[in-house]
């Protein structure tokens, strides 16, 4: 088989998808063709590239070694399940794109419910929109969720897997079931820490006590507005160039990357990061209205960007492309919380009120871990088999039990991270306190203003993901990964 051709054409359909997906979510465009697309390279998504793929030898005259090998079979197994869900797909992306729901006498986009709900300030209205969006979910995506999960489900089976969950293990490495045990000592360790911070914060910055708190309230709290006024959106874009400018990063001259901060009435209120071709044209999409939560997602979606930006562009597509997606996360929340480091703060912003943001920053993040570590538990035990009923239930009652608030069953299928990538995100919180430390080590508590610091991120950036997770911590004869390093820091500055 001609596996230089085949990668060709991959790196040409994430160009084409790319752009089809930097278009609709910049606001540009309402088109979203996944099915056109992906109609125009039938050999990346045919069962006989399966097939031919999963027969390939490592190191044989197709020129293709052991690591590279892994990454495409996971790719190319990836790719059939695209195909067979993409009418599904595309369908659910239009209708949910199209879907309003009333808000105080006017019709809101579905898509823009979570930024509304931050921004509400009224407990009553949040909940009465929480209904509305409940209710559209319910009667016009769920029906659509549920055939992508049956197709998904379906197709594990007939591609000779026990279940979802052995596919990913297999193909990917991921060890699910070490990350799930290790995740749910976490939220045992940190029970009554997240209790009494949770209560307080309910009580100080949204008025409401623990037993009355909804999982619509949570938008709200984390939005943090009371914290506003720390986080100037003029400042935000020259804080970001000056940090990049500390590690010899010239985000002005980097011909290779594009910031769109402008704002459009269709553009989507979730920031992302996109690499059409990588290294050589990296985009942003962002719509500042200020605020901590910009700071800190304007960093993630730059640390990707970096990331992506200074891969070696010699590096085989699989490396760019492919990869254990962790190493990604693990950069973009390295330069996320820049925005909560003490020293960092005080570098970049006035000083008022620096102790009281960072204290409510690590309680956020104990928040994202320990949903995380319920939402992995409740999608590994989703996948053995298929019961849409129980699956509700136990997402009701996991995610219920871990984080002190109502949850209703009816996001169980909504909120569901394809591909593991709830497995992922959890890595990369691990990953990143570890590297951090290491970077804290070798080049001080300001190693974000050390060119040292920099070098030696864009050594590691350089070689994409051809190492996963695991391997990276290795390299650098850094610890294992384990939840100590980001609990020692969650308890330094929350405890
Ligand atoms: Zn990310």
């Amino acid at each position: 088989m001609d596996v230089a051709h085949l990668m060709q054409r991959a790196e040409e359909f994430c160009a084409e998808m790319g752009e089809e997906y930097y278009q609709n979510y910049a606001g540009l465009s309402d088109e979203f063709r996944i099915v056109e697309i992906v109609g125009k390279y039938p050999e990346l998504f045919s069962r006989e590239t399966y097939d031919e793929v999963m027969a390939l030898e490592p190191d044989g005259e197709d020129g293709i070694d052991e690591r590279e090998l892994k990454l495409l079979r996971y790719f190319v197994t990836g790719n059939y399940f695209t195909a067979a869900t993409k009418e599904l797909v595309e369908e659910k992306e239009k209708k949910e794109a199209a879907l309003t729901v009333e808000h105080k006498g006017e019709e809101i986009a579905y898509r823009s419910i979570p930024v509304v709900n931050a921004n509400e300030e009224d407990a009553g209205a949040r909940r009465e929109l929480d209904a509305r969006a409940q209710a559209a979910l319910e009667g016009e995506l769920n029906p659509l969720y549920e055939s992508i999960f049956e197709k998904t489900f379906s197709l594990t089976g007939e591609l000779g897997y026990e279940n979802y969950t052995a596919l990913t293990e297999q193909l990917s490495g991921l060890k699910l079931g070490w990350l799930r045990d290790t995740m749910q000592d976490f939220v045992r360790e940190t029970n009554d820490l997240y209790r009494e911070t949770l209560d307080e914060y309910a009580w100080t910055l949204l008025g409401l006590r623990l037993s009355e708190l909804a999982q619509c309230d949570i938008g709200r709290l984390m939005r943090a507005d009371a914290f506003d006024h720390m986080f100037d959106r003029e400042r935000m874009v020259p804080a970001l160039k000056d940090t990049l400018a500390g590690m010899g990063i010239e985000l002005d001259k980097q011909e290779n990357v594009t910031l769109d901060l402008e704002s459009r009435p269709k553009k989507s209120p979730r920031a992302f990061c996109i690499g059409i071709r990588v290294p050589q044209d990296v985009r942003l999409v962002l719509t500042p209205i200020g605020g901590a939560q910009d700071y800190s997602v304007l960093f993630h979606e730059a640390g990707h960007l970096q990331f992506y930006a200074h891969m070696d562009a010699k590096l085989p597509f699989l490396y760019r492309h492919e990869g254990d997606t962790s190493v990604h996360e693990n950069f973009a929340f390295l330069l996320q919380y820049l925005t909560t480091d003490p020293a960092w703060l005080g570098d970049v912003l006035d000083k008022l009120r620096i102790e009281d943001y960072v204290r409510f920053s690590r309680f956020s993040k104990l928040y994202m871990l320990r949903r995380y570590a319920a939402k992995l538990d409740y999608e590994y035990g989703f996948w053995p088999k298929l019961d849409f009923e129980s699956a509700r239930r136990a997402y009701r009652e996991k995610l219920t039990r871990t984080l002190l608030f109502k949850y209703s069953p009816t996001r169980a299928l909504a909120d569901f991270d394809q591909g593991y990538y709830v497995a992922k995100y959890l890595q990369a919180w691990l990953a990143e306190a570890t590297i951090r430390q290491h970077l804290r080590g070798e080049f001080g508590h300001k190693w974000y203003r050390n060119e040292k610091a920099g070098d030696w991120l864009r050594a590691v950036w350089a070689e994409g993901q051809k190492f996963d997770i695991h391997e990276l911590l290795e390299r650098f004869g850094l610890p294992k990964l384990s939840y100590k390093p980001a609990l020692n820091d969650i308890r330094e500055h929350l405890g």
